[in-house]
């Protein structure tokens, strides 16, 4: 086994951290207060070629898997929020165009992302469509050379500031799961408006929207993939990207681990450093451990598509399930050993608790993480 990442890996990690430690984590609060899209940063990430990350180079895309893991992790260590916006765009809303799209799409969407750093949202769930994803009621019929779409999708990340999106809808809905198709929707296409934002607890500056297809109208040529095959699409994506849920994890984890140990160090109280009382000791081990573990099964997961090309369900959920849960125990901690200041917006560990509790949530919830891997493991559906 070789845990050491490649001297490129390494320097490009160094690269990142020192980006994120002087233009990212400094800026965290002020978005988080502000919820505005840090567009300024997100240009900066362009430049620096983090939106090609994990994108074919034929279409302008650089990297590999592990390198894409690292990315995440760095930039969610500095803010979640800024780490959701990215890892939406460049692993699940553009990974169906990756995966699914012809040659055309791929020329037409893919560059955008990688070269100009275009912002793209990834349009599933609905009011009474969440885990149960193949439920969604958006519906879609042809007319001549285009279809049009009717629905609303909820909670979607990006939604308020996506330049495109690739959005599901059914052709009937009692074809279940085979029914469902997915398309790319340009921004201004007619008939597409962004409705209600939602006020969340964490990752202000990544927008929830509402999005309503109003008699949307689509051109033909913008279907994804075969017609019935949208649940496929879906599910590919949301599979692929779980290994990027689980690196934002990590990055929470380290940040609130970090001003955790600082803090320990420097507070005293009873005529020493708090670092010294066994209690915080305790704790300081256990975040350490959780993290390690957490880290190590993400690296895994990486390692292994990026070794077999292919991703499978079961050590991707391991590692969101196991670092998402680990970020929640590490965040709670954290805000334990800074006392009553850690429930104050002086310290970030306030901001990391709130960040990190949704990498439970999205994705695929924890129990949806538990079923997929049980349903690996005794190959029972
Ligand atoms: C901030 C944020 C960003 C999001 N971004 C996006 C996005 O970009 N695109 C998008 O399409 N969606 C997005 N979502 C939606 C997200 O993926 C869903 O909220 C999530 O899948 C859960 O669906 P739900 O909220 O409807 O919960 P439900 O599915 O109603 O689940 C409620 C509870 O029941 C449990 N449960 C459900 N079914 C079972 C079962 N069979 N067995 C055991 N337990 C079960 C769940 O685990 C959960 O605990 C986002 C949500 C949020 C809050």
């Amino acid at each position: 086994m070789d845990f050491e990442l490649t001297e490129e890996q390494k320097m490009f990690q160094s690269m990142l951290r020192d980006f994120v430690d002087n233009e990212v984590a400094p800026n965290a609060a002020a978005w988080d207060e502000s919820e505005e899209f840090p567009t300024d940063a997100i240009h900066k990430m362009t430049e620096l070629g983090l939106f090609g990350l994990h994108l074919p180079e034929e279409y302008g895309g650089s990297g590999d898997d592990l390198t894409f893991v690292l990315a995440c992790e760095e930039l969610a260590r500095g803010s979640g929020g800024l780490s959701s916006i990215y890892i939406t765009t460049v692993s699940l809303a553009i990974g169906p165009i990756v995966m699914f799209g012809n040659e055309a799409q791929k020329r037409t969407y893919i560059p955008r992302v990688a070269n100009e750093g275009a912002t793209v949202a990834f349009a599933l769930t609905e009011a009474m469509a969440g885990s149960d994803v193949a439920a969604l009621d958006t519906r879609y019929l042809r007319e001549d050379d285009h279809f049009v779409l009717n629905g609303t999708k909820i909670f979607i990340t990006n939604g308020a500031e996506a330049d495109f999106l690739v959005a599901f809808a059914t052709r009937d809905k009692s074809l279940g799961y085979k029914g469902i198709s997915a398309f790319i929707i340009d921004r201004n296409a007619p008939g597409f408006s962004v409705g209600k934002l939602e006020k969340k607890m964490g990752l202000h500056p990544a927008s929830a929207a509402e999005l309503v297809f109003d008699n949307c109208k689509v051109p033909a040529a913008n279907l994804l993939g075969e017609e019935g095959q949208g649940f496929k699409v879906a599910l590919r994506a949301i599979d692929s990207c779980r290994v990027s849920i689980a690196a934002q994890s990590v990055g929470l984890a380290q940040a609130a681990y970090d001003a955790a140990v600082a803090y320990a160090k420097e507070r005293k109280q009873f005529g020493v450093e708090i670092a010294r009382h066994q209690g915080i000791q305790f704790m300081i081990a256990d975040m350490a451990v959780d993290l390690d573990a957490a880290r190590l099964l993400t690296y895994r997961a990486a390692w292994q598509q990026q070794q077999t090309g292919e991703v499978s369900a079961k050590e991707p959920s391991m590692a969101k399930l196991f670092a998402s849960e680990a970020a929640h125990r590490i965040a709670h901690k954290a805000i334990q050993v800074h006392g009553g200041y850690g429930y104050t917006k002086e310290f970030a560990v306030e901001r990391i608790y709130r960040d990190q509790r949704i990498m439970e949530l999205f994705e695929g919830t924890s129990e949806m993480q538990r079923w997929t891997i049980a349903r690996q493991i005794t190959g029972l559906k």
